[in-house]
């Protein structure tokens, strides 16, 4: 009897046990954030927009509607030059942030400019939603009244010491005297909360949109927002690299405006066919990627330089464009120890101002996938390893799933073709030791 129970219980255990075990692989995995990007090159117009997809099914409802709506209202209204120099340019770039305990913040910053305007416009689209009650929040949902004042005090004083020169004052104390407690132009990471400024009116002269960070140590919000202790800079342990024979021929693969969630796909069949490549990347996807860049570097991969957010580089003034390249050397410094060396210009346009106002070398190519147009994933194959010649630089994309498949292909074939794959570094050794070009340029 005794034996029996002993049984029964050994064999109740053995069933809990095995349950504990396989439990973790029943239960849905939480989705993985992922911020889409979509670059639309046209012979009038020039797009890229850049929004996260939290997976929160009501607000990625909302923030795809509202970026349907700018797409088309831009479409309406401009796009249509009959000069091909004065092409319209959308550019929509995010700011998003999400605490350890499921608030939400996201910024999305719509940037019009257009031969149709004096200047370029700004407006902004924000979402603030608390994602354990599934709903929305308001600037009076983090403070209180006496809070709300301390922040317009310290709001009005900011401005005033810092645009004195263009800031209109009446207006100024309009923006404060109406009802603030409802102020949607606001965002927040764990450093600061961000105010903006999106409208002109606020300033006599063009401005870039003003934005204003308020520590929150300055601060003391009624929500209890938890932000995680991660250290800002990663740690990278590089693998050693892949031996290049100079005599034989080389081709470069190169991969522009990710990272992406298909970014990590592409590194592991890099990986697996141990070739490397170079990756021409946007700096603000930097931080929501940090952990598939830091595997880009140590598989021996080069990071390079594609602007901020994709604006049109080549029409942008001195301090903008800039501010896109430098801003993009310095989040990849911060986060990664990296510094990139190449600079590849968006929508591949370049001019004297871009070539006279940066240290980065210019990277274009000279073997386009389309694979930003081209669905068919073997016709993408077909352009990468058609007359392919020793040198070529490889353009690709690494925010299509399509590109990550044609790329299984494109790796056997050149290969079979007596190719070696190179990073643009790499390349540039080669023709040195080739003698192609000067040892000390
Ligand atoms: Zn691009």
């Amino acid at each position: 009897m005794i034996k029996k129970s002993m049984l029964i219980l050994c064999i109740i255990l053995s069933c809990f046990i095995i349950i504990k075990l396989t439990i973790p692989y029943f239960l849905p995995k939480e989705k993985e954030e992922e911020i889409i990007t979509i670059v639309e090159d046209k012979p009038d117009s020039v797009i890229s927009i850049h929004y996260p997809k939290t997976h929160i099914e009501e607000l990625d409802r909302k923030i795809e509607s509202d970026i349907v709506k700018q797409y088309m209202s831009f479409s309406k209204e401009y796009g249509n030059s009959d000069y091909l120099m004065d092409r319209d340019e959308l550019n929509i770039d995010y700011q998003y942030y999400k605490t350890k305990n499921n608030y939400i913040s996201i910024a999305l910053t719509i940037y019009i400019d257009s031969y149709k305007l004096q200047h370029p416009t700004w407006s902004m689209i924000t979402y603030h939603f608390d994602g354990n009650k599934n709903e929305k929040l308001q600037l009076s949902s983090f403070f209180s009244m006496e809070e709300m004042t301390k922040l317009k005090n310290k709001l009005k004083n900011t401005l005033l010491e810092q645009y004195s020169d263009c800031i209109l004052v009446e207006n100024l104390n309009q923006l404060f005297n109406d009802d603030f407690s409802n102020y949607p132009y606001f965002s927040f990471d764990q450093d600061n909360f961000y105010f903006y400024f999106p409208e002109e009116k606020l300033a006599s002269d063009y401005h870039e949109m003003i934005t204003i960070p308020i520590p929150h140590s300055e601060l003391s919000v009624n929500i209890p927002l938890v932000f995680p202790k991660e250290e800002k800079t990663i740690s990278i342990s590089k693998q050693s690299p892949i031996a290049i024979d100079p005599t034989k021929p080389v081709v470069a693969l190169t991969f522009d405006d990710g990272p992406s969630r298909y970014t990590e796909e592409i590194l592991e069949t890099l990986k697996k066919h141990e070739v490397c490549a170079t990756f021409f990347v946007l700096g603000n996807k930097v931080e929501d990627y940090k952990e598939v860049l830091k595997k880009s570097i140590e598989y021996q991969n080069e990071l390079g330089n594609h602007s901020y957010n994709h604006k049109w580089l080549s029409r942008l003034p001195i301090n903008s464009l800039k501010e896109q390249i430098e801003k993009t050397q310095q989040i990849l410094q911060e986060t990664l120890s990296y510094q990139p060396k190449y600079l590849r210009p968006t929508y591949g346009s370049v001019n004297d101002r871009i070539r006279k106002n940066t240290e980065l070398k210019i990277v274009l190519w000279n073997v386009d996938t389309k694979d930003w147009k081209i669905k068919n994933i073997d016709r993408i194959v077909e352009k990468a390893t058609t007359d392919i010649e020793d040198g070529d630089i490889i353009l690709m994309h690494d925010i299509f799933e399509r590109s990550a498949k044609a790329l299984e292909k494109i790796i056997p074939i050149l290969k079979e073709q007596g190719f070696q794959f190179v990073t643009i570094s790499e390349l540039e050794e080669v023709k040195k030791i080739r003698g192609y070009i000067d040892v000390d340029n």
